[in-house]
């Protein structure tokens, strides 16, 4: 797989290093050409230099817009030696091969730091460079490509070791290195380009991934907004049907995200399950022995919440479950699949949207997640974090009943899909109170137990939900206080990740008040 190398392109905008690797090439008996700067820059010391334009009877015209964008070049970089096809062509019309490509191109990064104007940018995009880049690490099979002044000691080591040739792992290396230069030099004109057409065009910003929608404004509607799609066949809103409704809004498409992603945790076949979201957060989750029944439990967690929700269901939508939906306004129904039936049901409701899925999302699968900060993003992978009764540690002097037990990792599932400090507090497969988003955990725990109290005045109910429900925690309770308020609700068994400086504390407050407590050693924030 060793490759000889015996003729040279050099053209390089940082000429750094350029004439002993000139120099060190010319020893070894390899041809040079060069453009320009480059051959006036290895003739001045002394070297013996063919000019591209003279390879190509063209001159360097427009600027130097266009010097090496010609077949006499492109042909010796992408000819494969191999081929007898390409050997003729580059017989019939007289191309040498070019075995050795140097490049480094127009600083362009380096003139948008410098803050340059519009047009001085513009004319720092390099075109032929890239060009001949990507023609070259196409070609590793034979050619060379070297885009760092870093890499000139690399290169003239491998040469040497392999006298004058190099290895097929070599150039291999040197075509990744190759196209990640001009992935980067691409990004870096977007980038710049997005930036500079910022304030007259935003919509038009570019970012990674396909246009799916162009919304019709952001979270607020000062705000432009658009949504892209990254290609994945995942089941979800980006690759949903739609059946009915006005277009999905910016809000729409996060919340839906959101309850698609909370009701996949519950597996079809575990049986029906329902999420309802509203801002991002559910406020009401349930399973039942049919899609109604879960539908009806999760909407009792919070019913004034719930009004303008964005409902997802892990079953096929049917009649029932349709009928009952209707009767308030919801957004946004997601479910994997609909019967005609729920359809003819939903079409008088001109307004809600109805969208279908192929399946549900896998909750366990590998992916990234994006954050952007100012300047930048953070990237981390998704939280595909789950557990089983096995995972589970128990702390207190009471064992968790089978029916608190069942109740926690339904809760904990949950407190997954809520913003911290998240508090779920769970009753027979349904959550009955929602703590979400609050800066300190004891307000967390506090609101859920006051939303219980609400609905059960509301429905007219002489105890609260809580009563007798289990309660989880996003993360440890770093004091006794939150799990005692919970206890005051009527949360007899607790789950929550431990770890804190206080456990013992904790741990001795919940035996104190007879609550059976489990620790789950994995923590679900999400902010
Ligand atoms: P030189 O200083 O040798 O005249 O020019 C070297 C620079 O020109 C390198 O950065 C190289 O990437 C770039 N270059 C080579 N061929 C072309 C071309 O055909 N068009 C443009 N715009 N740049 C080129």
């Amino acid at each position: 797989d060793l490759a000889p190398v015996r003729r040279a392109l050099l053209s390089v905008s940082d000429k750094t290093g350029l004439v002993e690797l000139g120099q060190a090439l010319a020893e070894r008996g390899i041809e040079l050409l060069s453009t320009g700067g480059s051959a006036k820059t290895l003739r001045n010391a002394g070297l013996e230099v063919r000019d591209v334009a003279d390879v190509t009877s063209f001159p360097e015209m427009m600027d130097g817009r266009v010097k090496t964008l010609h077949p006499m070049v492109h042909g010796g970089l992408l000819a494969l030696r191999d081929n007898d096809d390409h050997v003729k062509a580059m017989t019939d019309h007289g191309i040498g091969a070019i075995d050795l490509l140097v490049v480094n191109l127009y600083p362009f990064e380096e003139t948008v730091a410098k803050g340059a104007d519009y047009d001085t940018c513009i004319e720092n995009i390099d075109i032929g460079g890239p060009a001949m880049i990507r023609a070259a690490a196409k070609n590793h099979a034979f050619v060379n490509v070297v885009v760092d002044v870093e890499d000139y000691p690399a290169l003239l080591d491998e040469l040497a070791a392999n006298d004058g040739q190099t290895s097929y792992a070599f150039r291999q290396k040197l075509a990744l290195t190759a196209y990640a230069r001009t992935g980067a030099y691409d990004a870096a004109v977007s980038t710049w380009m997005a930036k500079a057409l910022e304030e007259t065009a935003p919509r038009r910003r570019a970012v990674a991934g396909q246009l799916a929608q162009t919304l019709r404004y952001g979270e607020n509607p000062h705000q432009s907004a658009a949504f892209y799609t990254d290609g994945s066949a995942r089941p979800g809103v980006a690759t949903a049907t739609q059946h009915q409704g006005k277009e999905l809004s910016y809000n729409n498409i996060n919340d839906t995200d959101a309850a698609f992603e909370l009701v996949s945790e519950f597996a079809t076949a575990e049986g029906p399950a329902c999420a309802i979201i509203k801002h991002a957060n559910p406020c009401g989750v349930a399973q039942g022995a049919t899609l109604q029944e879960a539908y009806s439990k999760a909407f009792d967690c919070d019913r004034t919440s719930a009004f303008g929700g964005i409902i997802a269901l892990n079953q096929p939508l049917d009649g029932p479950t349709a009928e009952e939906i209707s009767k308030i306004f919801t957004e946004v129904v997601i479910a994997p699949g609909a019967d005609e039936d729920a359809k003819a049901i939903f079409a008088a409701k001109k307004n809600l949207r109805l969208l279908t899925t192929e399946g549900l999302a896998n909750p366990a699968e590998a992916a990234l997640t994006l954050k952007q900060v100012s300047g930048g993003f953070l990237v981390q992978d998704k939280d595909n974090g789950r557990l089983t009764q096995d995972d589970l540690k128990v702390v207190t002097k009471r064992a968790p009943t089978e029916a608190e037990m069942a109740d926690m990792l339904f809760a904990w599932k949950v407190a997954k899909h809520v913003k911290s400090n998240a508090i779920v507090y769970v009753k027979d497969g349904a959550t009955v109170g929602v703590g979400a988003g609050q800066m300190s955990r004891v307000d967390s725990c506090r609101i859920a137990a006051r939303k219980a109290q609400d609905m059960a005045d509301a429905l007219g109910l002489s105890a609260p939900l809580t009563q007798g429900s289990v309660v989880a925690s996003d993360a440890f309770f770093p004091f006794a206080d939150g799990l005692l308020t919970a206890a005051e609700a009527g949360a007899t068994a607790v789950i929550h990740p431990g770890g804190s400086m206080r456990d013992d504390e904790v741990i001795a407050a919940a035996d104190d008040a007879g609550l059976a407590m489990v620790l789950t050693g994995m923590r679900h924030f999400r902010h």
